[in-house]
């Protein structure tokens, strides 16, 4: 894997930290000029997959997450998030749209469907007791030209 820029950090799994990656994410990105859309599908992606590693993962615990980001060639941005939580017993199951483990807490079951449709490629690798690993791919569209007057 050819990488053309590379950025990784840890930090503890609280949910004040959902905003420091939105924000690494967003600057990781500005040399890519992405579009409005494009930053927004993927702050949201980066978003669902660090919030589930903080209310599930850690659900009864607590510990740290790693980020990864990387610009692979052709303006493929890679995004690894894992935390070593208590794992994902069925992930099947776990990425069916609307399937929540936390209905009391209102939550929709949207996450694992939100970052599949923002992203082109999904990969999620879990162990119960070791904790989950998601990596993501989303190519970025070509750099837009400076319009003119
Ligand atoms: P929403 O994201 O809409 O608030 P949700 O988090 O329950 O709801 P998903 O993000 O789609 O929905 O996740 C589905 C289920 O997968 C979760 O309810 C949880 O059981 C499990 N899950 C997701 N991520 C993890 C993780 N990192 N560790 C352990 N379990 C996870
Ligand atoms: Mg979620």
């Amino acid at each position: 894997m050819k990488i053309t820029n590379e950025f990784k950090c840890v930090f503890p799994a609280v949910s004040s930290n959902e905003s420091l990656a939105r924000a690494a994410l967003s600057a990781f990105l500005i040399p890519a000029d992405p579009t409005a859309q494009e930053l927004a599908d993927l702050r949201t992606v980066i978003s669902e997959a660090v919030t589930n590693a903080i209310v599930h993962g850690y659900r009864n615990s607590t510990g740290l997450i790693s980020v990864c980001l990387r610009m692979l060639p052709n303006r493929v941005l890679y995004i690894r998030v894992s935390d070593k939580g208590c794992g994902i017993p069925d992930i099947e199951q776990a990425m069916m749209p609307l399937y929540t483990t936390a209905p009391e807490e209102e939550r929709a079951g949207l996450g694992f469907a939100i970052m599949q449709e923002f992203t082109d490629k999904l990969h999620v690798r879990s162990s119960v007791g070791n904790g989950t690993t998601l990596t993501m791919r989303r190519r970025l569209g070509k750099i837009h030209e400076e319009e003119e007057d």
